[in-house]
């Protein structure tokens, strides 16, 4: 039976319960977080709290144990039994269970905060070959950089994106790519890494910042700036980013093949450094 975490208690995951007056369940009024637990430490925690306060501070949510998040995270691992397992810690804070209305509740109202970790098998073989993905016209709202948990147009992009067989699907708005439905995206164009800006289109993934690091100390130069849809023919090289499958080399987009269909070298050096670092870490 998994161990789960609930509003300050940790408890077997079936008893749980979270009132159907819940403005997560009503709204979708809540934010998470996603931490990628590597046998041994979790990776960049202090850039996974700072994006957990920073979406609870644009969503005007206060949730006074932020700061707990990492202490949290590892006790669930513990208690789970994931030491030795690549594992994921979810944790999701709502504005609580108050009477059905728009406006925010009174101050009594505590927020509901859950966690869980689970341990997953990472695909890395059948990531490393490449990965097939869609492009659609973005159809979220305009504050992509909240870690919302309103992800229904992402949730529907995405599921296009299965039904046709593919990994993932990006977002173009007015003619510029954005980021992906649970990723960021990056474009090698003459040599030159390109990804997009932090802003309200897109989410400031963790692996992103630490992507375009990564890149920097590789000696790759990376500029963040909008890739427009009609550029695609000029890239040679596509990946995606996110805390669970890290970097995936995308080999086509729309069928139209990426590059020589075959992950690029400056990929392939990236994934390399990033799987050092992680190394060096004691993952
Ligand atoms: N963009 C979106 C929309 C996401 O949902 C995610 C992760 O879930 C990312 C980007 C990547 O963020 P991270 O690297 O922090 O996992």
């Amino acid at each position: 039976m998994s161990t789960a975490y609930f509003n300050g208690k940790f408890l077997p995951k079936e008893e749980v319960k979270i009132s159907p007056d819940d403005r997560g369940f009503l709204f979708a009024d809540g934010i998470y977080e996603v931490v990628r637990w590597y046998e041994g430490f979790f990776y960049d925690m202090p850039g996974h709290i700072a994006r957990l306060k920073r979406s609870l501070n644009e969503i005007r949510l206060s949730w006074p144990e932020s700061e707990s998040f990492p202490a949290v995270a590892f006790e669930l691992i513990t208690r789970n039994n994931l030491q030795n397992i690549p594992s994921l810690v979810y944790l999701q804070v709502t504005r609580g269970a108050a009477k059905r209305s728009h406006a925010f509740p009174g101050p009594d109202v505590l927020p509901t905060v859950y966690a869980f970790a689970r341990g997953f098998h990472p695909e890395k073989e059948a990531i490393a070959a490449g990965i097939n993905v869609i492009i659609r016209k973005e159809i979220r709202w305009s504050r992509c950089d909240i870690k919302s948990v309103s992800l229904l147009p992402n949730i529907l992009s995405f599921q296009e994106a299965r039904d046709l067989d593919c990994y993932e699907c990006i977002f173009v708005r007015d003619g510029m790519i954005t980021e992906c439905a649970h990723s960021n995206v990056f474009f090698v164009i003459n040599g030159v890494l390109y990804t997009h800006p932090e802003s309200e289109n897109i989410l400031s993934g963790i692996t992103r910042k630490n992507i375009i690091r990564i890149a920097r100390e590789t000696g790759i130069r990376v500029i963040e700036t909008p890739v427009a849809e009609n550029k695609l023919n000029e890239i040679s090289e596509a990946f995606i980013t996110n805390t669970s499958f890290e970097i995936a080399p995308v080999i086509s987009i729309n069928k139209i093949t990426t590059g020589d269909g075959h992950p690029g070298p400056l990929t392939r050096a990236i994934r390399d450094r990033f799987d050092e670092e992680i190394r060096s870490m004691g993952g």
